[in-house]
């Protein structure tokens, strides 16, 4: 017998804050079973069955900001500092769409100066130039996540051809967000940067981290309201990881949550998500595969959509360490793609080739897209 409140729940079109919390709350096998198989159906009924590939280039791990979690926070001395030159993100793009992918993530720590902006301008362009093709007309598919800047940057990148931007707000609490933020990182300041480049026509994609010390399931299930009341299109979200060279890490070992409770709820937020938001996108990503060798495909069975494999160049991989444990520091991209593909298709899923992958919440909206796909 499930859980009442899990049942009414997942009985439900659509979720209040009492039906997530009973959702996150499972711990029970059985539940967990009917949370997932109802989180897959939701999938198939409103995306497919394909899982799309964006190939992660962590370009560079120079950043100005202090998060008081993030292993390569301006703060940590011990960090090797690297920034890949424009021919090698263009490179590892290209490399991405000849493998098939349709779609490229380019990620950094954030830094605000006009050698930067004018980088990541370029390398946009020259992307979207040099990656067209037959098989990809509209050239690749490109997301950016280089955090908060002014609005007028974020109009530059979006006119280069850029046309998805993730932003995660860390936690929809105010307080949360304080918490592990120094003063100068403001909550209003993220939500302004998530309004503008909704307004600017991106594809808007936030997240949170999930088992930070002091966060509750409230807090969670309220982190799904906000990502429905400000109506993104994709969501990357995992869980919260220590990195022995950060703040949080202290408070992690003294009040932090357990690995397993984190590694569960994540799974659990990726299915309420899908059951409240039902036709956006969801990553598994790789904080989950951090936690367990199979918790990316975990994620995808638990509603998820869209997974990054690597392609960040082996020499530098290593230095983009937000947490420990991060997973495929040894494999060269090919390694990652090949393994990936077979995880995907062991759980019976299809890998959406030659294509943006844009939610279909998105596509509803009218917003920029891939018109030309195939699939
Ligand atoms: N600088 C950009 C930004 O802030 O959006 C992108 C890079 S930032 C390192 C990417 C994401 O890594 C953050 O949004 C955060 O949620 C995640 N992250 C950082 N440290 C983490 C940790 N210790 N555990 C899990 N996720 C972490």
């Amino acid at each position: 017998m499930t859980n009442r409140a899990i049942e009414l729940a997942l009985s439900k079109d659509s979720l209040d804050k009492t039906d997530i919390v009973a959702i996150l709350s499972a711990t029970d096998r059985q539940d967990l079973h009917a949370i997932r198989d109802r989180a897959s159906e939701v999938l198939k009924q409103y995306c497919g069955d394909e899982v799309y590939f964006r190939g992660l280039v962590e370009f560079s791990n120079e950043c100005v900001n202090n998060c008081i979690y993030c292993g390569i926070r301006l703060g940590n001395p011990n960090v090797q500092r690297y920034l890949l030159s424009e021919d090698d993100i263009v490179a590892s793009a290209l490399w991405c769409a000849d493998k098939g992918y349709g779609s490229v993530v380019l990620q950094s720590g954030e830094r605000h100066d006009r050698q930067f902006v004018e980088l990541v301008e370029r390398s946009v362009r020259r992307i979207k130039n040099e990656s067209r093709s037959e098989r990809l007309p509209s050239g690749l598919g490109i997301t950016l996540c280089v955090g908060e800047q002014k609005r007028e940057d974020y109009e530059r990148f979006f006119a280069a051809g850029a046309h998805r931007y993730l932003l995660r707000i860390e936690s929809s609490s105010p307080e949360l967000y304080a918490r592990i933020h120094p003063a100068n990182q403001k909550w209003d300041d993220r939500l302004a940067c998530l309004r503008w480049l909704r307004e600017i026509g991106f594809q808007v994609g936030t997240g949170v981290m999930i088992g930070l010390p002091t966060q509750t399931l409230q807090h969670l299930a309220d982190d799904i309201l906000f990502f429905r009341e400000i109506d993104v299109d994709m969501i990357g979200m995992g869980p919260y990881i220590p990195h022995n060279e950060t703040p949080l890490a202290a408070d992690h070992a003294e009040y932090g949550w357990q690995t397993e409770d984190a590694y569960r709820t994540a799974l659990l937020m990726i299915a309420a998500a899908r059951i409240a938001l039902k036709d956006i996108n969801i990553a598994a990503t790789t904080a989950l595969q951090a936690l367990r060798p199979l918790g990316r495909e975990e994620g995808l069975n638990f509603g998820a959509n869209v997974v990054m494999p690597q392609l960040t160049p082996m020499d530098v991989r290593r230095n983009y360490l937000l947490y420990e444990g991060k997973p495929c520091l040894d494999e060269s991209a090919e390694q990652c793609l090949d393994c990936l593909e077979t995880r995907i298709r062991s759980i019976g899923r299809r890998v959406g080739c030659d294509a943006w992958g844009d939610s279909r919440h998105a596509l509803a909206r009218g917003a920029r897209a891939d018109t030309t796909a195939r699939s």
